[in-house]
């Protein structure tokens, strides 16, 4: 992969680089910063290489087109706090303030475009249009670096086709991630665990085929842990639930079986009767959810077997919240895994948006994990040993 270094010397030039600042909102304060901060290396590095540093990035999911809500103008603001100088945000990604605010740079300063997404060839599946829009971000720049990791496995505009249109290389923090994630997949130290959760289940069903044949253990909590106990023959009352994914994952159990991989289940679960942070919240035995109540965490007792199960592993790596966790009754068995990894002796990898967030809003030490991934996607894709095509196309 091309790092900073193939790039040679920047001061004067200008650099497109593509950062991920898709950070949550609540309206337009940013409750976690965490994404801006992990970007901080590669802006100051090329900043302070006197570099003209233009950033692009996306935010939510505007439908093409420009749509304020989904403004940059609050991530402008943070990383200009951050980075300790005036960040400009033009009014769009590639038109005529774009080309105003690029053209106005100075060595060592940092600007941004907007919302790369506000252009609907972004996310073209049509080679031809992405590529037009490519060579729109090109003019604006001399080099491109790739620091946005958890975009990489997408290949879009701003990701994929814009490294062929100018000498690129990988970010420090493309690279960071690359680096750290590879000791989960070249000959993991063993015991190598697995724990996953969170809600996209049918996103991370997926996952689990492939990582039946790489992890020793499988930890299964969050939603997904519905559809497993249901294809155990267990009722689920109201809770998340894939029905078509049932078979699949009765296939997985088996295929476990056979290769002897462990998958653990909640052998307990908190239930409500709504999903709301202060609906009453009962433990149950995972056989015995009431047909009228949904799970939004998993058990003490399930927290306890889990945290037994990280405690001894070598790799670690941990996708998605074990429950609801932004509520505070239904937290404990997410706590509860950060803890055990926080504990850990082994190497630790946290991947997803919401579990990194998890770690920090729990008030978790993020210096007691070996790697908090930027990438929920991205690091399980890397992870199930997918080619990543905005890796791919950085290969020298
Ligand atoms: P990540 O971003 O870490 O990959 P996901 O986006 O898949 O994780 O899922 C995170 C969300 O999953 C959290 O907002 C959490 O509230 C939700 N969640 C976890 N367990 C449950 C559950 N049992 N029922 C409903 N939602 C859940
Ligand atoms: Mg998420």
């Amino acid at each position: 992969m091309k790092t900073l270094k193939s790039l040679g010397d920047v001061r004067g030039k200008t650099v497109l680089v593509r950062s991920d600042f898709n950070v949550p909102l609540d309206g337009d304060k940013i409750t976690d910063d965490g994404r801006i901060r992990a970007a901080l290396p590669t802006l100051t590095r090329l900043a302070e290489a006197g570099a003209k540093v233009l950033v692009m990035a996306h935010l939510g999911r505007p439908k093409g087109e420009p749509d304020p809500k989904f403004s940059l103008a609050p991530v402008a603001k943070r990383l200009g706090e951050l980075l300790g100088q005036d960040v400009v945000l033009a009014a769009d990604t590639v038109g005529e303030d774009a080309k105003k605010v690029a053209a106005a740079l100075e060595e060592g300063q940092v600007a941004l475009i907007e919302n790369v997404r506000f252009d609907a060839r972004e996310t073209s599946k049509d080679d031809e249009e992405r590529s037009a829009l490519a060579d729109e971000y090109a003019a604006l720049a001399d080099l491109y670096v790739s620091d946005g990791f958890g975009v990489v496995h997408r290949a879009q505009a701003s990701v994929y086709d814009i490294a062929q249109k100018l000498p690129s290389a990988a970010g420090e923090l493309v690279f960071k991630e690359i680096d750290s994630l590879s000791r989960a997949t070249d000959n993991p130290e063993r015991p190598y665990v697995v724990i996953l959760g969170g809600s996209k289940v049918s996103d991370k069903l997926g996952v689990i085929k492939n990582l039946l044949e790489k992890a020793d253990r499988l930890l299964i909590g969050g939603g997904m842990a519905f559809t497993f106990l249901k294809a155990q023959g267990y009722e689920v009352g109201s809770s998340l639930l894939e029905e078509d994914q049932i078979d699949t994952v009765k296939g997985y159990l088996k295929t476990a079986e056979e290769r002897g991989v462990e998958i653990v289940l909640p052998v307990d679960v908190i239930v409500a009767p709504e999903f709301k942070a202060d609906a009453p919240a009962t433990v149950v035995d995972a056989d015995a959810i009431p047909d009228d109540q949904m799970g939004l965490d998993i058990g003490p007792k399930s927290a306890e077997l889990y945290a037994s199960k990280i405690a001894d592993a070598k790799t670690i790596v941990w996708n998605g919240p074990m429950g609801v966790f932004e509520f505070e009754a239904f937290s404990g068995g997410t706590k509860a895994v950060a803890q055990a990894m926080s504990d850990a002796d082994g190497y630790t990898i946290v991947g997803g948006g919401d579990s990194a967030a998890a770690v920090r809003t729990l008030g978790f030490d993020e210096a007691t994990f070996s790697h908090i991934s930027t990438g929920g996607g991205a690091s399980l894709e890397f992870l199930e040993g997918k080619e990543l095509p905005g890796i791919a196309i950085l290969e020298d």
